[in-house]
């Protein structure tokens, strides 16, 4: 069975953080990139997301999609959905204060990447990835990482500023649209990663699990962070 990385709501007062929104921009008609100035400042691991509280006694997770060594946390949120989440973010303006808890969560990046490590994300599962590229950048092990962003929506691709990757790691962008016959699942499964980090919809994750798994990935090797 592949590591599945449960979604631990674990509330605790010293994890309570209070963060302003700095800049609120819309990549897309669906994606919006929020940064964040936390009042006091706070480490964190790429792949570990923040729980905020979207209304009274409702959170939504949110994975950080920036760089954990910036004084800034980046999210990247998907607004189509429609809930109480979606009109939060929907809602917010520069200045506005926000309540979260963490970071929580264990989907993230060994010391040191194993060579050949793969981040998948699918849609708004780029977040972490986007986070994780920093990271492996950041420890100088942005050349083991091959990130792809997977998308399913062609409407739904941002691109450029504020929307950036750092270099190296390669990030290679997969639309499924052009891509009807799964060629894209053959070719992340080709590369046989020593290790595989995947995130976005359930269904999509699982049928890169099972591609990874066939060409003889070790399911302990692959940790997966479902959204939805
Ligand atoms: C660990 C973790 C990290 C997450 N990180 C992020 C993140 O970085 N960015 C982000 O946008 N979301 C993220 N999510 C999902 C997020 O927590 C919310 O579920 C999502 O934003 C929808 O919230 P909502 O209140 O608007 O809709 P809800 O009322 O909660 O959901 C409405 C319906 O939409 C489905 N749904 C949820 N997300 C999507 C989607 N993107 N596309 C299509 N259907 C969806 C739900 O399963 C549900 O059936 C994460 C979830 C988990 C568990």
């Amino acid at each position: 069975m592949a590591r599945v990385c449960r979604t631990g709501f674990v509330v605790s007062g010293l994890l309570r953080r209070t963060l302003r929104v700095a800049t609120h921009a819309a990549l897309t008609p669906r994606l919006r990139l929020v940064r964040l100035r936390p009042e006091t400042p706070f480490p964190y691991r790429a792949g570990q997301f923040l729980s905020v509280e979207v209304a009274p006694c409702k959170r939504r997770a949110y994975s950080f999609a920036g760089d954990p060594g910036s004084e800034l946390v980046d999210l990247l949120v998907d607004v189509a959905p429609g809930g109480d989440g979606s009109r939060f973010v929907e809602g917010l303006s520069t200045g506005d204060a926000i309540l979260a808890y963490g970071p929580q969560g264990g989907f993230v990046l060994p010391r040191p990447l194993a060579p050949v490590t793969v981040a998948v994300g699918v849609d708004v599962g780029a977040a972490p990835i986007r986070s994780m590229a920093h990271e492996a950048a950041r420890r100088a092990e942005g050349g083991g990482l091959r990130a792809f962003l997977v998308w399913q929506d062609l409407e739904a691709i941002p691109s450029g500023e504020p929307f950036d990757f750092p270099g190296p790691p390669s990030v290679e962008p997969i639309h499924l649209q052009a891509d009807p016959g799964g060629v894209w699942l053959a070719r992340i499964a080709a590369l046989c990663p020593a290790a595989a980090f995947l995130c976005g919809e359930r269904k999509a994750l699982a049928r890169l699990e099972e591609a990874l798994c066939a060409a003889g990935v070790d399911a302990d090797r692959i940790s997966t962070e479902v959204f939805y």
